[in-house]
């Protein structure tokens, strides 16, 4: 990827989940570290293109199958808020599929919305709870 302009740092192994929504298939996830000059819109734009490399078509339709899926997850200057991007993801806090591999690369990075790492939002979503009776 140096080409591009992006330079891994690490990669996670890659877990399989469940579908959100529509989609019947089961998916691989992965989180990569990844280091880069560019600012986070041409990243974004960037990865978009990527997903498209990959054979994705856009249908418009939310959560529908996809061959690839590239998401920002944090990003080492904070918080981003514009139109078409919101950093950190909106929905990462509460996605299994994401806090466990990111945990696997970052688990000392923070949450700039409060005082978590991701290491900690990992071990809230998995610690065992009492079941109600
Ligand atoms: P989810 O956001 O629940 O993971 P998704 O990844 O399936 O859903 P997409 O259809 O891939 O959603 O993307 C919809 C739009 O989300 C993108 O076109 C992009 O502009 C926007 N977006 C906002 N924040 C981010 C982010 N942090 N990373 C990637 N895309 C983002
Ligand atoms: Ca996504
Ligand atoms: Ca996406």
């Amino acid at each position: 990827m140096a080409e591009e302009g992006l330079r891994v740092e690490a990669i996670s192994p890659i877990i399989a989940s469940a579908p959100l929504g529509p989609s019947r298939r089961r998916y691989a996830n992965a989180a990569a570290r990844i280091a880069t000059p560019l600012a986070p819109l041409v990243l974004l734009a960037l990865l978009q293109t990527l997903e498209t490399r990959f054979g994705r078509v856009r249908r418009g339709q939310r959560w529908g199958a996809r061959t690839l899926d590239l998401d920002i997850v944090l990003w080492s200057g904070g918080s981003w808020r514009s139109k078409t991007l919101t950093v950190p993801h909106p929905r990462f806090r509460e996605r299994l599929f994401v806090l466990t591999p990111a945990a696997a690369v970052a688990a000392d990075w923070h949450d700039p919305a409060g005082t978590c790492t991701i290491r900690h939002l990992h071990a809230r979503l998995t610690r065992p709870r009492p079941t109600p009776r």
